[in-house]
């Protein structure tokens, strides 16, 4: 792999979402390429704080599964 391939694949890798062959010669050559190795930390860093700020904007989708839990719960005690 060579580290314009890293650059493309490296969402995918952090996806985890790499076949099982690519996500081996990914970690290989970050193994060996201190550039890569620093540039997939910084995604990496980066992923994980858009995430965490994307969270507040997923409460409706768990309040819906709650809500959902909880119908079923007194159709359940109904029926
Ligand atoms: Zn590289």
């Amino acid at each position: 792999m060579l580290c314009d391939d890293v650059k493309r694949a490296v969402y995918f890798f952090l996806d985890g979402s790499l076949a099982a062959p690519k996500q081996h010669d990914f970690t290989e050559h970050l193994s060996l390429c201190p550039d890569c190795d620093r540039r997939t930390s910084v995604h990496r860093r980066l992923r994980i704080f858009v995430l965490a700020r994307l969270k507040p904007e997923s409460a409706p989708d768990r309040l819906k599964q709650r809500l959902a839990r909880t119908f079923r719960a007194m159709g359940a005690e109904w029926s």
